[in-house]
């Protein structure tokens, strides 16, 4: 599946990096394209928040405010404000219009409805934009999922329509996003709905991981439901076995916050073999705490198969000793280690698909032909 953009067109399975604020966190846009990251993942909700979305507007862009001249996505922001109302209840409201919310102690009154939640996209520049969804927590009651589907669906509409009338859409694209908790019906419900408003991908929303750390069914449930032929993307989820797991149920994208914070919180991702030796339904990589004393004499890089800035030029040792000394360098090469991981995992699954798809033409073929 290729996704077509203004900013050019995303091969997948891709893998996008969170830069919920316009930054990767210690890495510049070079940085992130030298990892081979094709597309990044931005956030309308924290952009508004700061430096606002008029100052992004203002400054040409998302693109050419940080630096990325390639395909960009934006968060629309529905996800933060019901994590941030679940947590405490007094920070905001929701309510068939849409959210009420504060951020921080003393935050000024606002309120994010499925327009305003567009047109800060708009602003933003992205190249797809999500609309804004109820979110419900996974052990939320019947009523609230039903509720949150209504909700969903309403919004979805609204945000349809504000973004048709925009002028200056050109190429972007709008994706809808799938609630429903873990209630089949509700799920079916809400795809038939939204497919028949009509968007150009779906993503799955609500919250993807059981207690376990695996998949909860419904996003199964999801891929299945929705259209063969247009992208899915698949929010949220980022543990490696869990990309692969959503990737062979027919997911296009993905974002997540995992790779880097756990780069920050010096935990790195290896891989068992060359990563086109491992088998990608079984235990193929590891984790390496690099804080662990055992790396201060180790002479080795993080992960000898590796291609990054940090493991062609310097030791596990190094890096052990840039975190032990609190240097901001630990993060920048941690967070490079760990994204060009996630890179070189796609494109293997990358070159899975394509092998499935020509054993599936050849089997196809007719007798002779
Ligand atoms: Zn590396």
């Amino acid at each position: 599946m290729i996704l077509e953009t203004a900013h050019g067109a995303l091969q997948c399975p891709a893998f996008l990096p969170d830069g919920t604020r316009g930054v990767v966190r210690a890495l510049d846009a070079t940085d992130v394209a030298n990892c081979g990251v094709e597309a990044m993942m931005v956030n309308a909700l924290h952009l508004s928040s700061h430096p606002g979305t008029t100052v992004v507007k203002q400054m040409g862009g998302i693109h050419s405010f940080m630096g990325w001249d390639k395909p960009v996505m934006s968060d629309s922001g529905g996800y933060q404000v019901f994590s941030l109302i679940a947590e405490n209840p007094k920070s905001g409201s929701i309510s068939k219009k849409g959210f009420v919310y504060r951020l921080g102690n003393g935050g000024k009154k606002q309120t994010l409805t499925p327009e305003k939640c567009i047109q800060k996209q708009f602003h933003v520049g992205a190249d797809v934009m999500f609309c804004l969804d109820h979110c419900t927590h996974p052990n939320a009651g019947v009523e609230e999922q039903k509720l949150s589907v209504k909700h969903t669906i309403a919004w979805a509409k609204q945000c349809r329509d504000e973004f048709d009338r925009r002028q200056d859409r050109n190429e972007t694209k709008l994706f809808g996003v799938v609630q429903g908790g873990m209630d089949f019906d509700l799920r079916q419900q809400c795809v038939e709905q939204l497919v028949e408003i009509g968007f150009d991908g779906y993503g799955f929303g609500g919250w993807p991981i059981s207690d376990d750390g695996a998949l909860v069914e419904a996003v199964a449930w999801v891929a299945e439901l929705l259209p063969k032929d247009l992208p899915k993307h698949a929010l949220g989820i980022g543990k490696p076995e869990n990309v692969v797991r959503a990737f062979h149920l027919g997911y296009d994208t993905f974002d997540c916050t995992i790779p880097t914070r756990d780069a920050r919180h010096k935990r790195l991702c290896i891989f068992n073999d060359a990563p086109d030796r491992v088998n990608y339904d079984s235990d193929f990589y590891r984790y390496v705490y690099i804080d662990d004393e055992r790396y201060a004499r180790d002479a080795e890089p993080v992960d000898p198969t590796c291609d990054c800035l940090c493991c062609k030029h310097y030791s596990r040792s190094y890096l052990h000793h840039l975190f032990d000394i609190r240097d901001t360098l630990a993060f920048r090469l941690a967070t490079i280690h760990n994204l060009r991981f996630y890179v070189r995992m796609m494109a293997q699954l990358s070159a899975i698909s394509c092998e499935a798809l020509q054993k599936d033409m050849a089997e196809k073929r007719p007798l002779g032909g």
